[in-house]
Parts: structure tokens; C-alpha cells; sequence
């Protein structure tokens, strides 16, 4: 990297602000491509804010696709056989990954940090790619409305990154987003979930599903060897009521679903310190290019937390904003990328987005239903329903995308550099 002094001035093709799994996968693909890409994460270490260990069968596929998939697999992880949906004791639907064509037939729990980590060592092989650790993107640099880099802060050191793409990569409250003033469409979601992890206990299994009770809805999200997620869906805004009962009402609450959380609650959850609250949100991002710039994964769309899609839908927008930022800087010749060229990746990667969040809002409406009459159609109805052609059909989607989504690996150099 050409490095100008005294302006900490660095000159790249591709600039990418934020090293989550959108941004450590399109990282890799441009390094890899022989693109000089520059990735930048505002947190020193990779252990940032938790965001889901949950990779849906795809991102196995697209792995592999990288030949990557058997170093990733040594990383402790769990395969994920099928999420389920339980209603009072009996089960609603189940999503059955092992009914998926093998290899790809089971879902993903891994750490992130571990395997974020391990995408920046890989693109860290190419002398084309440079990781900024610790430093956090402040402005674009702007000519006109076109995007020529960014200005950003590392540990109190400005430094000026030039570039022919910015990539705004950082996730929901994107600052890169707000900086090219871009807006936002949001749906209405009436929900918040409440967190806190949990030592598992002994011998006890804690299969990823959603129990859906009178009293609300608990989630298992699987975190580790040693560790369960669990979620306590409770209406939008309504914590601080739950909070005024206090920490015991809540723990009475939960066991009265999940009986065997006796044996561990009440010696583990003392506080709701140990509790934090995930504002459910789900958006559109009204255009996700312009000259010069791109945004993908969560800057690009939040989806709702049900049948735990974030993590794929970023790693396949890095999939296709890969071939669509090789096709421009090929057809375009030098000069900050422009829309026109990047315009193919959002028309491709938008209405799949939007069809995954048709579905995740339909799955949201079967388990909110109150209504007696309802309810009771739904019990009837829904184990049937799993059986046929139309279900598998949406299984499929959730599993392994709503469209074609393959890495272009002709843009590969043949060697590393
Ligand atoms: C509690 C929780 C649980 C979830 N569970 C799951 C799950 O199990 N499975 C699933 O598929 N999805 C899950 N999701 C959603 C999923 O985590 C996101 O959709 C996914 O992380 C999006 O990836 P991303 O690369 O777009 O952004 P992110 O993973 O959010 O990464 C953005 C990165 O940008 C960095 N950044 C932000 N601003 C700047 C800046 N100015 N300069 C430099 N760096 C910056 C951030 O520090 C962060 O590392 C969960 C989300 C939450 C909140």
C-alpha cells in the first residue's frame, strides 16, 4: 500500500468499513480478485458486540466454494440439524435441514469472532489487502455526489483513505449510510426480545427452537460448547414493565414454559444486568449504490431476528457485490466506480432480500396469532402443512437463498501475491 506522508494518506481501490460477516467475506473476494482493498473495523478486537452464531446452509456451500470450508469446520462449531417451532407441548413446524441435498444439509453455529478472524488472516496472504484494526470511518470524502473515500480515526490519528469504492459494510446503524444520506424504509415489527446467556445444564439438550406459550414465546439459540442463547419475546416498549416486577416474576415466567430451567436459573440469572434488550427492527435501504459507493448486509436491509437470516443475506450481497465491483472495474477502466455499473447488484440482491422478509413476516404472524379460533386452525393446520411440496419450497429459501447465488471465482489470481 502506497503510504504519502505527513497526510496518512493511503490509496486503494476498494475501501470497506466494517469487519462483520459482509464485510471480512467481501474483503477476502477482492483480495483474492487482486483488488487493492483496504477493511476497516472501529473495534480493536473482533470480540465485538454479539451478533448471532447462526450461518444457514448456504454459507457452507459458498465457503467451500472458496475451498475454504474444511479449515472453517475446525473452528469449534455445531452442526445444526433443524430449528422447530413449538406450540403448547406439541410441534408446530419444524425447518429440517438434514432433508436438504448433502453436503450442505446442516445449519452452522460458530463463534464469529474465530471465524472473522480467520477471513482477515486469509486475505492477509494477499500483499493487496490491508486490515485497519481499531479504527472507525468519521466522513466521505466527497467531489459532487460522488463518493471519492473516507476520512477516519485511528487511535486519535486521522487517516485518509482514497478509493474508487467505499463499501458500507457496518452494520444497522450504518454511519457510512448516514454520511451519503441515505434513507431508510422501516416496517412496523411489534416485538423486542430480551437476552441472556446460560451455562447449559448437564446432559441437558438445548435443540434451536421457539416454545410458544399463553405467557409469550422463550427462544434456545445455541451459543458454544458450554452456553445457550435464551430469548424471551415481549412486546415492543414493554421492559421497563418487566423490569418494575422484578428479576424472580421473570424467572417464574420462564419456568412456568420451560420447567427444566429450575435447575438453572435461579442460580444463574440474579439481575437483569445480566439481561440486555435486541430492539427488533426490519428495513429496506432505499438505494444501496451510488458513485462511488456501495452498501450491503445490515447497512442494506436489517431482516427480523425469526429463522436467523442476517448473516446470510450479508454473505451472499459480499457473493454479488463481488462479481458486479470485477465486471465494473473491468468495463469501467479507471475512475470512481459509478452506479451505473453497480446498479446490477442491488436489482439482483433487493427483491430476494424483500421476498425473505415477506416470509420472516409471515412466520411472525403465524406465532403471534391470539385469536382462539385461529389458534386452533393453526394447530390443525400447520403439521399438515410441513408435509407439502409448498412448505419444502420455503424451506429451501431460508436455507439456501431465494436465488442463485454462486462466488465468481474467475476473477481469482491463479497465485497468491
Ligand atoms: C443479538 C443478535 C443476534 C443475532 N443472531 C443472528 C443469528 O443467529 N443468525 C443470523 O443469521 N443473524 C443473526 N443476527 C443478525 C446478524 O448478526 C446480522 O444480520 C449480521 O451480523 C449482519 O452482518 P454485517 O456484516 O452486515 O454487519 P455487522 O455484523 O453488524 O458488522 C458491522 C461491523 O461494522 C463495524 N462498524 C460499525 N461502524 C463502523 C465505523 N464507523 N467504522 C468502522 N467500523 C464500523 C462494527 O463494529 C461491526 O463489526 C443477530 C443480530 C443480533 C443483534
Amino acid at each position: 500500500m502506497s503510504k504519502s506522508t505527513p497526510l496518512n494518506r493511503f490509496d486503494v481501490d476498494v475501501v470497506v468499513v466494517g469487519a462483520g460477516p459482509g464485510g471480512c467475506m467481501l474483503s477476502y473476494l477482492l483480495a483474492r480478485s487482486g483488488v487493492k482493498t483496504a477493511l476497516l473495523e472501529r473495534h480493536n478486537s473482533l470480540d465485538r458486540e454479539f451478533r448471532g452464531y447462526f450461518f444457514q446452509p448456504l454459507v457452507l456451500k459458498l465457503f467451500d466454494q472458496l475451498g475454504l470450508l474444511e479449515d472453517i469446520l475446525r473452528i469449534p462449531h455445531e452442526r445444526v440439524d433443524m430449528f422447530k417451532f413449538v406450540d403448547h407441548g406439541k410441534t408446530l413446524f419444524e425447518v429440517r435441514f438434514d432433508e436438504l441435498e448433502p453436503p450442505y444439509n446442516y445449519g452452522l453455529n460458530i463463534s464469529q469472532p474465530p471465524l472473522l478472524e480467520y477471513f482477515i488472516q486469509q486475505s492477509s496472504r494477499f500483499s493487496n489487502f490491508t486490515y485497519f484494526g481499531g479504527t472507525t470511518a468519521k466522513n466521505l470524502i466527497k467531489r459532487g455526489d460522488s463518493v471519492h473515500g473516507i476520512l477516519a480515526i485511528n487511535q486519535e490519528e486521522e487517516i485518509e483513505l482514497h478509493s474508487r469504492l467505499v463499501v458500507g459494510a457496518d452494520g444497522r446503524y450504518s454511519t457510512i449510510r448516514k454520511l451519503a444520506d441515505i434513507s431508510q424504509t422501516m416496517d412496523k415489527f411489534e416485538f423486542d426480545f430480551v437476552w441472556f446467556d446460560m451455562p447449559k445444564a448437564l446432559g441437558k439438550d438445548y435443540p434451536l427452537q421457539i416454545k410458544i406459550e399463553d405467557e409469550g414465546m422463550l427462544i434456545y439459540i445455541p451459543k458454544g460448547e458450554d452456553q445457550v442463547q435464551v430469548g424471551w419475546v415481549i412486546k415492543k416498549k414493554t421492559y421497563p414493565e418487566l423490569v418494575k416486577k422484578g428479576i424472580d416474576d421473570f424467572i417464574r415466567t420462564l419456568i412456568v414454559i420451560e420447567p427444566d430451567l429450575q435447575d438453572v436459573l435461579p442460580y444463574h440469572l440474579k439481575s437483569f444486568k445480566q439481561c440486555s434488550v435486541l430492539d427488533i427492527q426490519v428495513g429496506m435501504t432505499d438505494t444501496w449504490v451510488r458513485d462511488g459507493l456501495l452498501l450491503l448486509g445490515d447497512a442494506a436491509h436489517i431482516a427480523s431476528p425469526f429463522s436467523g437470516q442476517g448473516n446470510s443475506l450479508a454473505i451472499q450481497d459480499a457473493v454479488i457485490a463481488h462479481d458486479s465491483i470485477m465486471k465494473a472495474m473491468t468495463t469501467q477502466g479507471s475512475g470512481v466506480l459509478q452506479e451505473s455499473f453497480l446498479k446490477n447488484y442491488e436489482l439482483y440482491r433487493k427483491p430476494a432480500v424483500a421476498e425473505i422478509q415477506r416470509i420472516q413476516a409471515m412466520q411472525a404472524r403465524l406465532i403471534a396469532i391470539k385469536n382462539p379460533t385461529f389458534l386452533g386452525l393453526r394447530r390443525t393446520v400447520a403439521p399438515v402443512a410441513r408435509r407439502t411440496s409448498l412448505f419444502k419450497k420455503m424451506r429451501d429459501k431460508i436455507a439456501m437463498g431465494v436465488q442463485k447465488i454462486e462466488v465468481n471465482t474467475s476473477f481469482f489470481l491463479s497465485q497468491e501475491s
